[in-house]
Order: C-alpha cells, then structure tokens, then sequence
C-alpha cells in the first residue's frame, strides 16, 4: 500500500446539477477566526438543513452525520458543491450587474493538482462557462504570475467588458473526516491534499527554516515560495483543533494577499470581481465543494462592494 507523505497529485470526479439554498448560524468570519482555537463548541456540522438533504439526495454531498460531513461543515461551514457557487455567483453578476459570459474574461488561480480540474470542478465549470480561462495559480493556488501576469491577462478584456477571477487553495477531506487527505482515483491509501502546502507544513516541522533550507541550487521556486510563507505561523498551526484545518484556513490568507498585490482595475472601465475561497476535494464520489471567503467587485475610480452576503444567503 502506497504512502505519500507530501503527494502531488489528487483525483475526484462527477456532475452536478443544482442551483442553490442553504442556511446557517455561523458566520464565515467566526469560522476563519477559530478554525485554529482547540475546544470550540459543536457548530455547523450539528445541524442538518434541508439544502444538506436535497444536496446528499441528489449525490452531491456526504450524509449528515457522517465523518466526511462532520469535518466538512465543523471546518468549512456552509461549503456548498461547486457548481452551485458558480450558479450563484453568475446569476448575482448577470442579474444585477450586467455581466454577460460573451463580454467576460476568465482569470483563475488554483493549485494544478489533476483533482481540481475534473468535470464538476469550479475551475473546469467556470471555464466551459466563459469559453477560456487564463489560469495564474502554481503550487498551493498562489497566483504566481504577479502583476507583470495579471497586466497582461487584463489587457485581453473586451472593450467595455469586466474581468472575473476565481482563486484559493484546496484541501482533502477523506470519508472518515480526515482533513489534508483524499483517495485518488486508482490508489487504495488516501494521499496528501494540498500536498504542496501540508508538505511545506511538514518540512518546517522538520526544521526547515529559511536560512537553513534556503539551498537554491535546486529549481522548486514555488515549493520554496510556500516553505517561506507557512514557516512563520507553523508553531500555532500546530496548536489548532486540527492543523490541517488551520493550515488550510492560513494558506487561504497566501492565495488572497498574493492575488490581492496582483490584480489593479486600469485594464478599463468593467469590473473587477474576484470569488476567493476554499476547495474541498472529496474524492470519487461527490464533487468538490467550495467554501466561498471572498466575493467582490472593483472598478476603477469607484468603492469596491463586497458581495460575500451573496452567497451567504444560500442558506
Ligand atoms: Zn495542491
């Protein structure tokens, strides 16, 4: 039986066909607050709403009450299967500020991974959607190819089109609730997910640090890229309820602050929305599910309006 301490690979696969519902007690802000404080009370996971019931009827999402559900919704509360975060946030941008799929461009930045670019993925949703996709992310999601990248994605938009970006890092979470772990399609040992980010967790628990580690004969920009950004907050991590859970939530702060230095709103006068979050890959038999944290538009010269609420209501 095969092992892989820091995989690289992942899969999971289905369809889906669901619009959108969902309620909730616990807000995201509480969630990404206290994912990483041991003890916290029984939340999201405790309760079962009928959006949990029509997405597990219709094969979408694990049974309340199972493990897999239990770490899913104690972790990432309110994660809803992909496709339903992409119906939703299509409807609210063509609904009430004119997108059209025709006039917009598609940037995206997720972590390479094979199991986040399966048919019911957001990624692969999202692109057969708008018809192309100009995908930023490496390892971990993290949007390497900076402003010079964005400024030339941007310059592809349509006259008087907006741009759309999709971003965040992933995580594996297996049928016994095991966070940073999926089975791959094939395999009979569950794998690392992420396993570039619980790698680099994983090496500066060894010890790595950056003087020490900081061998740059070898060529693992990327790697090196997350060892530097995980090194610092490895010591609270490892306090958390669950590291990988903590990690996860951390590495979310990595994607954003990096695409966040990245994007600026000169390509012209559209919006910019950026939809960040959080995908949960659940092996063969549900599709991944997304646990949205950022959804925003910007436009040059005007305020930026947080659109979050939006998918909060799937309730
Ligand atoms: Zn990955």
């Amino acid at each position: 039986c095969r092992q892989r301490a820091a995989g690289k690979k992942k899969k999971s696969s289905a369809k889906v066909t669901i619009t959108e519902t969902a309620e909730t007690t616990e807000t995201f802000e509480d969630v990404t607050a206290t994912a990483d404080v041991p003890g916290r009370p029984l939340g999201r996971e405790a309760q079962e709403t009928a959006s949990d019931r029509v997405y597990h009827w219709v094969g979408k999402s694990p049974e309340f009450g199972s493990k897999c559900f239990e770490s899913l919704q104690r972790y990432f509360p309110d994660a809803m299967p992909a496709k339903v975060v992409h119906n939703r946030s299509r409807f609210v941008l063509e609904q009430e500020f004119g997108f059209e799929p025709g006039s917009t461009l598609l940037g995206s930045s997720f972590c390479p991974d094979e199991i986040n670019n399966q048919g019911r993925d957001l990624p692969v949703v999202m692109r057969d959607y708008y018809g192309s996709v100009f995908p930023m992310g490496g390892l971990g999601g993290v949007p390497y190819v900076g402003e010079t990248g964005f400024a030339a994605f941007s310059s592809h938009v349509a006259d008087e089109g907006h741009i759309l970006v999709a971003f965040g890092p992933h995580v594996g979470i297996t049928e016994d609730g095991e966070v940073g772990k999926v089975l791959r399609k094939g395999q009979c040992c569950n794998s690392a997910a992420c396993g570039a980010v619980t790698g680099a967790y994983g090496a500066c628990c060894a010890g790595w640090t950056d003087s020490a580690g900081g061998d740059e004969s070898g060529y693992d920009l990327q790697m090196d890229y997350i060892k530097r950004w995980v090194s610092p907050h490895v010591e609270a991590i490892s306090r958390a309820e669950n590291p990988m859970a903590a990690l996860t939530h951390k590495s979310y702060e990595m994607v954003k602050d990096s695409m966040f230095a990245s994007v600026n709103t000169n390509f012209g006068s559209g919006y910019l929305c950026l939809l960040g979050g959080i995908t949960l890959n659940l092996g063969e038999k549900y599709p991944d599910h997304f646990f949205p944290l950022t959804f925003e538009l910007r436009r040059e010269g005007h305020e930026t309006i947080d659109l979050l609420h939006e998918m909060r209501q799937l309730r």
